[in-house]
């Protein structure tokens, strides 16, 4: 009789599809790569804190903040541009450019925004230098964790925890001066009469950067954010990574045993700095990782042991797969400019450096003179006694200069038809009319269109022309309805 087949644990134990969290705690390094993060960290929070508080002199009928989503008047301030509702195409212009500048950055530098610009990277960088500020480095930072709770361990985390909490409140807080009148809101914010959506978002704000930046880090990227996984599916063996050169750096040992067996052991000595330094708490040796945000720290601490034990730097470094494998074959490693400016970056450089120029063109050459128009369509016309046929349209006549202007809105096509509006006599209908429109405002008028007796449905046109030295206008394409056509 056959034994039966032993049961291994393997078949035995349910895969579990959580990994417990292990904390982190990443030990200080200084380094070129890690000054560049200082510098990026720097810009980053400072562009974030500072830009509500720039003021813009656009005259006296527009706002002086420069940078403003005025969801009130619906219009987004960006220092000397204005946008407005309907022109949101240079918004989503702007988005889709954000979009490839990400597929270019990725194809170019791999995850350089992860590792350097991403505000969860920024804000995680911040929180775990004040951990290190209150609690030390990486191994006093592992001892306090491991040791039992007690009055000292508690003092200690009620007040790193305070610090995070300010952090995360002066970033919330923030967020909302982008939304009104940065000086006027924190006025009124501290005096409790700000709006209570304004309390409500620094609220949400300040208990999200809370927890992400200050307990999830790491775990936000690796697995609360789709992104890690969009910039796999885009990297080649021709995009830069953070790599190890296992080739050079195999077979590891300490540098005792290298001394003793010359020939024997690789680069790496095996002392484990590079993950000790890494803010995600991967070991970079063992390949590419979804973990890894390549922000190079690792490189800063390969090279600074590299230096100490008098062998060239660079055994991990910045460098692409198909370059790894040639390196490894004794060819000499490519240029970077050479790799950032291939075929592929080059088409997305190309599509994105378009569309910015488009942008920019357009906005050059955009008018400040708008008009909208909406038909009734309840009745679509009115049979008027005397035989003639009228139509109602409401229009929005935009002004979006920081000045009154007098403009003329006239009729063009529909022979014969004449309007007028709710606040004239029908007798001083005629095929144009003048109205005064407010600086950087929209003025909605009701108007009735009558045509002759025997016009049939058609289109038309409203215009509308600006006075003054631009006389800009604007065309808007309406449909005129008739009894007998439909
Ligand atoms: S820092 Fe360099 S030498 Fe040390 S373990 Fe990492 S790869 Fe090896
Ligand atoms: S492995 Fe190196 S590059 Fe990747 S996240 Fe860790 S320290 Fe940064």
């Amino acid at each position: 009789m056959n034994k039966p087949e032993p049961i291994t644990p393997s078949a035995e134990a349910p895969v579990s599809l959580y990994a417990k969290h292990e904390p982190v705690f990443n030990r200080r390094i200084d380094g070129k790569f890690r000054r560049i993060k200082w510098a990026i960290m720097a810009a980053c929070l400072a562009i974030y804190w500072v830009t509500p508080w720039l003021r813009w002199d656009r005259g006296p009928y527009a706002p002086d903040q420069a940078v403003l989503i005025d969801l009130e008047h619906r219009r987004f301030y960006m220092f000397g541009i204005e946008i407005w509702p309907q022109e949101f195409y240079f918004v989503a212009g702007l988005l889709i450019m954000a979009g490839i500048g990400l597929f270019l950055v990725t194809s170019a530098v791999g995850r350089a925004w992860c590792g350097y610009a991403c505000p969860q990277t920024v804000w995680t960088d911040l929180f775990q230098h004040v951990d290190r500020l209150i609690d030390g480095d990486r191994n006093a930072r592992f001892r306090l964790y491991k040791a039992p709770w007690g009055p000292a361990k508690i003092a200690r985390r009620v007040f790193k925890w305070a610090i995070y909490l300010a952090i995360s409140f002066a970033t919330g807080g923030a967020w909302i001066f982008y939304f009104a009148d940065a000086p006027t809101l924190h006025q009124e914010f501290w005096s409790g009469t700000a709006a209570p959506v304004a309390y409500g978002t620094v609220l949400v704000l300040t208990l999200t950067t809370f927890a992400l930046g200050g307990f999830m880090r790491e775990q936000v990227c690796i697995y609360m954010c789709p992104w890690p996984r969009i910039q796999t599916a885009m990297l080649d063996e021709k995009s830069l990574i953070v790599t190890y050169k296992e080739w050079r750096g195999e077979k590891r040992g300490s540098l005792k045993k290298a001394q003793k067996n010359p020939g024997e052991y690789g680069d790496c000595i095996d002392c484990n700095q590079c993950v000790a330094v890494c803010p995600t708490g991967i070991d970079i040796r063992e390949g590419p990782q979804i973990g890894c945000i390549t922000c190079a720290l690792c490189i800063d601490a390969c090279d600074r042991v590299m230096a100490e034990t008098g062998r060239p730097r660079g055994l991990i470094d910045y460098a692409t797969l198909e370059d790894a494998e040639n390196e490894k074959k004794g060819h000499p490693p490519t240029r970077h400019a050479k790799l950032i400016w291939r075929p592929r970056t080059l088409v997305y450089f190309a599509v994105w450096a378009g569309i910015g120029l488009g942008l920019l063109f357009m906005l050059g050459t955009r008018v400040h003179t708008d008009v909208s128009v909406a038909k009734d369509r309840n009745p679509p016309y009115i049979l008027m006694s005397d035989g003639s046929v009228r139509n109602g349209y409401t229009l929005r006549l935009h002004n979006m200069q920081n000045r009154p202007r007098d403009m003329v809105l006239g009729i063009e096509g529909l022979p014969g038809a004449v309007m007028w509006t709710e606040d004239m006599a029908r007798e001083a209908a005629s095929r144009t009319l003048t109205r005064t429109v407010a600086p950087d405002a929209t003025q909605v008028v009701r108007v009735y269109v009558v045509a002759p007796e025997d016009t049939r449905d058609q289109d038309f046109a409203f215009t509308l022309e600006a006075q003054g030295e631009e006389r800009e206008s604007d065309t808007a394409k309406a449909q005129f309805d008739a009894p007998g056509d439909e």
